[in-house]
């Protein structure tokens, strides 16, 4: 059974996959009810399914493929890297060119704190890799109480143990008996919903506030750091006021405590800067990446970590027990640093900061006279879309998931990938999206929103 795209159908597709495939975040009943889409290919922002179907992907695949579908640089570089040495491992002493090439290629790219890297395979492994080395940083200073992590309701930080509990979603921690011990959560910096009454940048103080009163309430000699996505993706793309960043940041340098920027979706440009703590002018001590790093083409992950952290590491710390086969894969800090070559060599930050950013702004606010539209947001190349019953108090539809799900559905039927969280339709697109592209987008979303109504 060996068949390739063309040998199949869809419906031999859909039954194998259906027979076999345990979906990650999937309703297997329904999938097999359903059927799976099945994706074969894929050039630029437009993917194509097994129909024969274009469906231009506002979500860059899982918020990953920065740099567009097809780019022969980074086929090339895993191609000559997999016949050169497809592995070697980092234990015992070892290393690879690309690996020791990319470490010090991220140590260009990120903020000038970060000297040192810690490979992990995917963002989740990275914010595992997280818990322990903030642990260990404390116990090292002689501090072992100081394990507690403060992290935010509706935050996404994958889907490990460790991930899943830095993450406030319900719903995973209801199963497998999550948080694990010594991770609290405080209320996210969502506007729309717990500040209205407030102007964007009072809220903005008022949930950073919620920080210092978390500390005080778990007893500031207990915590060891504070995590938050510069803008919460998979929550819904929320973007914080300007105000609540800065006032973490003091927060956070008050009593000590080490500040974890998780750039899984905010790195390698999404917002218009390289990371998310620079378009929002924090100072991180450790930082997590993936996704963007090779735009999805092989899984990496990482954990940059800053001076005041690596020092302590490496000059007190013996061996840290800790690490991945996969740390360092030379296939994948290949493709990786082809990746940040091609982003520098086509200035997609700065066009994002410059061009297509605010274009997306401008086309999104045009967005707010639709009668479905509560409240846009949107922060370099992503953007949320409420949907709301009632415009003038923001009022919310009783049915809302559906409501989102109903609207995904018009999205993908009319040739576009939009994602919804709740009432929140989001978009994430490619950072080599032109203005033309955007104005194509913006179509088909209104289009899916008039099919809503
Ligand atoms: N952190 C953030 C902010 C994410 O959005 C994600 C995934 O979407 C992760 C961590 C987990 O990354 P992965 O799915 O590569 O484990």
């Amino acid at each position: 059974m060996n068949q390739t795209t063309r040998t199949r159908s869809t419906q031999e597709w859909q039954r194998a996959d259906a027979a076999h495939f345990l979906h990650p975040f999937t309703d297997f009943q329904s999938l097999a009810r359903k059927g799976s889409r099945i994706i074969t290919r894929a050039e630029g922002i437009y993917l194509h399914d097994s129909e024969g179907h274009k469906i231009l992907d506002a979500m860059s695949g899982l918020w990953c493929v920065n740099v567009g579908y097809g780019r022969q640089e980074l086929v090339e570089a895993a191609t000559r890297q997999l016949q050169e040495l497809p592995f070697y491992n980092a234990f015992f002493q070892t290393a690879t060119p690309p690996a020791i090439e990319l470490a010090e290629l991220l140590a260009e790219v990120t903020p000038p704190q970060f000297k040192h890297v810690f490979f992990s395979g995917s963002g989740s492994e990275g914010n595992d890799t997280v818990v322990r080395m903030v642990r260990r940083y404390w116990d090292l200073l002689g501090q072992p109480q100081r394990h507690v992590i403060i992290s935010r309701k509706n935050a996404y930080h994958g889907s490990t143990m460790a991930g899943a509990s830095l993450g406030g979603m319900g719903g995973m921690h209801a199963q497998g008996g999550l948080p694990i011990p010594g991770i609290v959560h405080m209320e996210q910096p969502y506007w729309h919903e717990l500040g209205r009454g407030l102007s964007r940048d009072e809220f903005g103080r008022v949930a950073a506030g919620w920080l210092e009163a978390k500390i005080l309430e778990v007893g500031a000699d207990q915590v060891a750091a504070f995590i938050g996505e510069p803008v919460q993706g998979a929550g819904g793309v929320i973007v914080p006021p300007e105000t609540y960043w800065p006032e973490i940041q003091r927060i956070c340098d008050k009593y000590g405590i080490l500040l974890v920027s998780d750039e899984v979706i905010c790195g390698f440009g999404r917002t218009g800067q390289w990371f998310g703590c620079e378009r929002f002018g924090t100072r991180p001590d450790l930082m997590t990446f993936a996704k963007g790093v090779t735009s999805g083409y092989i899984p990496l992950g990482g954990v940059m970590v800053g001076d005041r952290v690596a020092n302590v590491l490496i000059e007190r710390g013996g061996e840290f027990n800790h690490g991945y086969t996969y740390s360092g894969h030379p296939v994948a800090c290949a493709v990786a640093v082809a990746n940040i070559r091609l982003i520098q060599r086509e200035g997609l930050v700065e066009r994002v900061r410059d061009d297509t950013g605010p274009y997306l702004a401008e086309c999104f606010d045009a967005l707010r006279d639709h009668p479905l539209v509560g409240e846009v947001q949107t922060c370099g190349l992503m953007g949320a879309v409420l949907l709301v019953k009632d415009k003038a108090s923001g009022a919310p539809f009783p049915e809302a998931l559906e409501l989102g799900m109903v609207c995904r559905g018009h999205c993908f039927g009319n040739g576009l990938v939009m994602r919804a969280v709740g009432d929140r339709m989001i978009i994430a697109p490619p950072l080599v999206m032109t203005r033309a592209q955007i104005d194509d987008m913006l179509v088909l979303i209104r289009r899916a929103l008039d099919l809503t109504l």
